[in-house]
């Protein structure tokens, strides 16, 4: 795995066991290696799960493949949605349970988040491995452990198994829906807030950080926006980079065994929307989508109120620079657009009302320091949106 030598390095330092993490490959024909990483691990039965989108981007060549090579399997074809979409919900795992045989040595998701997330559960609950392979570049969770599901239409994020193996294909990631990459580049720019974010939390609370794990994450952050040209043209060379990226930063979550390096205020935001969403029985939006967006919209608070002495406390000086040197919100709606991303929540479906509860509610819903929530315990009056609303206050 050549590509991940900074993540060899940081499992060093964490003194964890290299090979506990997911065999990995990010090229151009990597699907072609999944029948001989089968054959090496002996398996004879597979489950392959799919949606119909994702059966003819790649499911169904990988199925012929085994199939060819004498290793038996079903297909698992999940069904969508009144909104045409396949949720992470109770119908698809017991859908996945009910179709799997009793013989299946391993499950193989084949798709986004959503697929992975109803595979890696099922995973962890028969006890069989999974191995991921992902057809689109358009979110960091692939190799995570947590599977986020809607249960009883609310989203409970479990602790689950991460893959034993990633076979992500360049072939087949570069013809994935803009809108997908789209939103995998937002995941990515969301590095630029969650990690100050972590930087706030470990000055203000002791939250444990690892420089090395922060590093690495800003760095493939900084790749990304060095090359959003050829990301934005599907170019091969970008999308491995956006893939590359992605991966990187789930593995850095996975070998600190927290989300923290990825996730902060800008996630808060988004999980807010998505909840909101989940009530209206509206249809969903990516991930990666929503957090892009809010990472721009975050980040104009924290500028708007980095001058502010009382906000920040005892490390407001410190806090006040590190918010001077994030990317500029506009500089970001600048990235999103030109990669054929949202750029403002309206174009999501969600209107300024909820952006502006979102702003003084998101942080109530996990118990954790940012950005978002000092400004909301410093708070004299509510937060407006849009943000340059409070500027003049
Ligand atoms: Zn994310």
């Amino acid at each position: 795995m050549k590509d991940f030598k900074a993540i060899d390095q940081l499992a060093k330092e964490l003194h964890e066991d290299r090979s506990q993490l997911p065999y990995i490959e990010v090229r151009k024909g990597a699907l072609q290696a999944i029948t001989p990483y089968i054959r090496e691990q002996g398996f004879r039965h597979i489950t392959i799960i799919v949606d119909d989108n994702t059966w003819e981007a790649a499911g169904e060549r990988i199925f012929h493949e085994l199939e060819k090579h004498q290793i038996g399997g079903e297909v698992v074809l999940i069904k969508s949605n009144e909104h045409d979409q396949v949720l992470a919900d109770e119908d698809a795992i017991v859908q996945v349970l009910v179709e799997t045989s009793q013989q299946s040595n391993a499950l193989i998701a084949v798709g986004t988040g959503t697929i992975h997330d109803i595979t890696r559960f099922c995973s962890h609950k028969m006890n069989i491995p999974f191995l991921s392979v992902p057809t689109a570049a358009s979110v960091d969770g692939y190799t995570s452990k947590g599977a986020p599901l809607i249960l009883r239409g609310f989203k409970q994020t479990i602790q689950t198994a991460s893959p034993i193996a990633v076979f992500a294909d360049i072939d087949i990631i570069k013809k994935a829906p803009r809108e997908m990459t789209a939103a995998g580049f937002g995941d990515i720019l969301a590095k630029n807030t969650s990690l100050l974010d972590w930087k706030i939390s470990h000055w203000i609370n002791d939250e444990p950080y690892n420089g090395r794990a922060a590093d690495l994450t800003r760095n493939s952050l900084q790749l990304c926006i060095d090359h959003v040209e050829e990301i934005a043209q599907a170019d091969d060379e970008g999308i491995r980079l956006l893939m590359n990226a992605l991966i990187e930063s789930g593995l850095v979550m996975l070998l600190l065994n927290f989300s923290r390096s990825a996730s902060g205020g800008e996630h808060h935001l988004s999980h807010y929307w998505e909840m909101d969403l989940l009530k209206r029985n509206a249809p969903q939006v990516l991930h990666g989508a929503k957090v892009g967006v809010a990472t721009a919209i975050i980040t104009e608070l924290y500028q708007s109120y980095a001058n502010d002495l009382d906000v920040f406390g005892a490390n407001t000086g410190q806090i006040a620079e590190e918010i001077h040197h994030l990317y500029k919100p506009d500089q970001m709606t600048q990235w999103l657009q030109l990669v054929g991303g949202a750029t403002t929540p309206y174009e999501l479906g969600i209107d300024d009302d909820l952006v502006q509860k979102s702003l003084n509610e998101a942080f109530r819903l996990r118990d954790r320091y940012t950005g978002l929530y000092l400004i909301n315990q410093a708070k004299s009056k509510e937060i407006l949106y849009p943000v340059s609303k409070n500027i003049e206050l």
